[in-house]
């Protein structure tokens, strides 16, 4: 078997390159003679690679001067409580969209911290599929400390495309979709993204603030996810987890040595319209989603004959195509096709679905 496609929603496959990279130095980092695990995230070798990959993911998302870009801890849910807490006060009301299953647990933290979650609309079932409401319809707060919302719903396979105009500060969840193509960052108020998705190792977390939001936090937020600490401590309050930091660095040079995300953007469109064309033509296979809601990183897919959902799977493990199980919540069958995924990946899961058909 030829290396194999890992479709995994995530943890998710990494590009080959970074991997191969990180391994050539793992013994041996910098030539100190140590590895990267083993230094202190003090030693100025550290800070010049930690400082770096800051710089290149500010060069990658054109991030403007007055956004801190902070290297957080605990993934896309430790965002779900920082968010709250830092950006707004326990008497406050925040507006939420719930447009899927990540969503909804973002929901769910928030209402922990704060005393009015109001959840503005949510996904509708349309003639052409899972949608969500549109934007007119949104009962949206006029005094909202933020409007949350998650534009890749990575679970159901839904994407809200382009960013809605909403006139309170705007968070966003883009663990599943950052860096996936060009995006206005100043149309934000805060970014944030698990990285296991598009950036590196899990655990680990992205977020990027805008500076007229930090001071905010509540009086008990935990001192390690508290933006305005973080920020003044260059997201080194605590030791951070510095394998990730430096796997992330490796992403983003390797990203910008594809051309950064317009290409990749380019790529993205062309891997996901390839797949959803078949899958759009074949009676065998379907995708649940409106067409113009359709994720470009996650491709949820359901057989008309669910019994064959077992087999489906079991050969197309045996074909080396991992990780292709539908999230337990959801059932079916979903190829993830983040940044690293290359089309030979797309080319070589559609030639196995025609087979599976053929075969069936
Ligand atoms: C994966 C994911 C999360 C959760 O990330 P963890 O690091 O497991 O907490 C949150 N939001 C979205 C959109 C995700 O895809």
């Amino acid at each position: 078997m030829s290396a194999p496609f890992n479709f995994s929603a995530g943890p998710a496959m990494l590009p080959a390159e970074v991997m191969q990279q990180a391994q050539e130095e793992f013994l041996n980092w910098n030539q100190l003679g140590i590895s990267v695990m083993e230094i202190s995230h003090r030693d100025p070798v550290f800070v010049r690679m930690a400082e770096q990959a800051e710089q290149d993911l500010r060069e990658l998302m054109a991030i403007p001067e007055n956004y801190r870009v902070l290297f957080m801890h605990g993934g896309g849910r430790g965002q779900f409580t920082a968010v709250p807490q830092n950006i707004a006060g326990p008497e406050d009301t925040v507006d939420y969209l719930d447009s899927g299953i990540w969503s909804e647990f973002a929901i769910r933290e928030a209402k922990k911290y704060v005393k009015h979650v109001n959840v503005v609309a949510g996904a509708v079932t349309t003639e052409q599929g899972k949608a969500i409401a549109a934007v007119n319809d949104w009962q949206l707060s006029p005094q909202a400390a933020y409007f949350h919302y998650c534009p890749n719903e990575t679970v159901d396979g839904i994407a809200l495309h382009g960013v809605p105009d909403v006139n309170v500060p705007i968070v966003a969840d883009m663990s599943s979709n950052i860096l996936s193509e060009p995006l206005d960052v100043s149309r934000f108020g805060v970014i944030y993204a698990g990285a296991q998705k598009n950036i590196g190792p899990s655990g680990f977390a992205i977020a990027i603030v805008r500076d007229d939001l930090l001071g905010r936090a509540q009086g008990n937020t935990s001192t390690i996810m508290d933006y305005t600490v973080q920020a003044a401590e260059n997201s080194m309050y605590n030791t951070p987890n510095t394998f990730a930091w430096y796997l992330a660095g490796l992403v983003f040079q390797w990203l910008k040595r594809q051309g950064g995300v317009a290409a990749m953007g380019r790529l993205n469109q062309a891997k996901a319209a390839k797949l959803y064309d078949y899958i759009d033509q074949s009676s065998f296979y379907r995708n649940p989603v409106h067409p113009a809601y359709r994720s470009m990183m996650n491709v949820p897919f359901l057989l008309a004959d669910e019994a064959l959902n077992d087999a489906f799977l079991a050969q197309a493990e045996a074909a080396g195509l991992l990780g292709l199980k539908g999230h337990r919540f959801v059932g079916g069958m979903r190829a993830s096709i983040y940044n690293a995924m290359p089309m030979a990946g797309i080319d070589a899961l559609i030639e196995f679905m025609r087979e599976f058909e053929r075969n069936a």
